[in-house]
């Protein structure tokens, strides 16, 4: 039986890891070697991309949802939740807000609203791409089918976002009711890759019915997928949702598991997530000094950022807000860091 050091240290040295490996890794790490974990994966991070984090401009352009996942607070049942959705002007207007305070990267996420069909979708691509052609164009606008996704590609997008959430179908079922599957989510985070786009993925962490094993399958499943961006956050609960009273994730397992996603997947962006911050006050820091190397400030417009409430109190001021630069910056200076505006594309080594 290796020592939970040496185990840290294969897996630092990029070789792949036993599955009892894995499972001492997520359940037996004292503090101490935690705190090495994230030290280690710190320098891997900086090892990578230098002191500098990379920010995207995240633009939230519709609550409506076809959807009804059990935690998601903009689920289509949830009669409670708000709903807006921005016009392509709104959207055009974000846009050159952020381009304003000098963001490279425009994150478009949304509910699947069918009012932002395919073609709705790929016409403000389009119109993005045309003002600024230099800029990265992220969506993450859920399930599509191929020929959807490949008419972003073509509008001009470059990368997406779709986190498969759970790779226990079992797991996907307490999480999601049907017609929604896991299959099919992980079909659509192949065809995202094969038609070109550096493609994200992720899960929640303490999820309601989540075990190790559920999270040990995850890991599984990313080296599989090999993906450009993984987003990790705690479960949050959301008022109207059939999940509403259950415990929020731990944010020590999902830094946790920043450390070793980093560890693993070393040229791979890793945000530091909102709802991270949300569970902790110091989680945008905390994400960083474990390996993160992304934030992504919100950018809607302020009378719509409370109505894009997937889970209850997310942080879209002070430096979760992309109007408050100064004050990120300084929050990233205090541990070290700088806001770094580049594009920030994957690179392989
Ligand atoms: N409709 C898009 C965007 C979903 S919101 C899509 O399907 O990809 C982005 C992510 O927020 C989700 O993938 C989910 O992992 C996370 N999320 C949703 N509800 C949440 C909650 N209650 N707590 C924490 N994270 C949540």
């Amino acid at each position: 039986m290796r020592s939970h050091c040496d185990i840290i240290e294969k897996l630092a040295s990029q070789r792949a890891l036993e599955k009892s490996e894995w499972m001492s890794l997520l359940t037996a790490l004292t503090d101490g070697e935690k705190e090495l974990l994230h030290k280690k994966a710190a320098e891997v991070a900086t090892a990578n991309f230098g002191r500098g984090i990379f920010v995207r401009a995240l633009l939230e352009i519709s609550s409506y949802c076809r959807n009804n996942c059990y935690y998601c607070g903009i689920r289509c049942s949830n009669k409670d939740a708000q709903r807006y959705r921005l016009t392509k002007e709104q959207i055009l207007e974000c846009c050159a807000e952020g381009a304003k305070l000098g963001f490279n990267t425009f994150v478009l996420q949304g509910g699947e609203d069918p009012k932002q069909n395919d073609e709705w979708v790929a016409d403000v691509v389009r119109a993005i791409r045309g003002e600024y052609p230099d800029k990265a164009i992220t969506l993450s606008v859920g399930e599509r089918s191929r020929e959807a996704y490949a008419l972003f590609k073509e509008a001009g997008a470059d990368r997406f976002l779709l986190r498969h959430e759970t790779r226990n179908d079992g797991h996907y079922r307490e999480l999601h009711p049907v017609p929604m599957s896991g299959e099919n989510r992980r079909k659509c985070l192949f065809t995202l890759k094969e038609i070109g786009f550096q493609t994200g993925s992720g899960m929640m962490i303490g999820s309601p019915g989540q075990t190790v094993e559920h999270i040990y399958e995850d890991i599984r499943f990313l080296e599989e997928l090999q993906p450009q961006m993984i987003g990790i956050g705690p479960f949050l609960p959301a008022t109207g949702t059939p999940f509403e009273n259950r415990p929020a994730g731990s944010g020590e397992n999902t830094i946790l598991l920043v450390s070793l996603l980093r560890l693993r997947f070393p040229q791979a962006l890793i945000p530091a997530t909102t709802a991270l911050s949300t569970l902790l006050p110091n989680g945008m820091e905390r994400a960083i000094l474990a390996g993160a190397n992304v934030v992504m400030p919100n950018i809607s417009p302020p009378e719509e950022r409370k109505k894009y409430s997937i889970y209850n109190n997310k942080k879209s001021t002070g430096a979760e807000s992309a109007q408050q630069m100064q004050l990120l910056e300084e929050r990233l200076n205090a541990i070290g860091y700088h806001i770094n505006y580049a594009r920030g594309d994957y690179r392989q080594e």
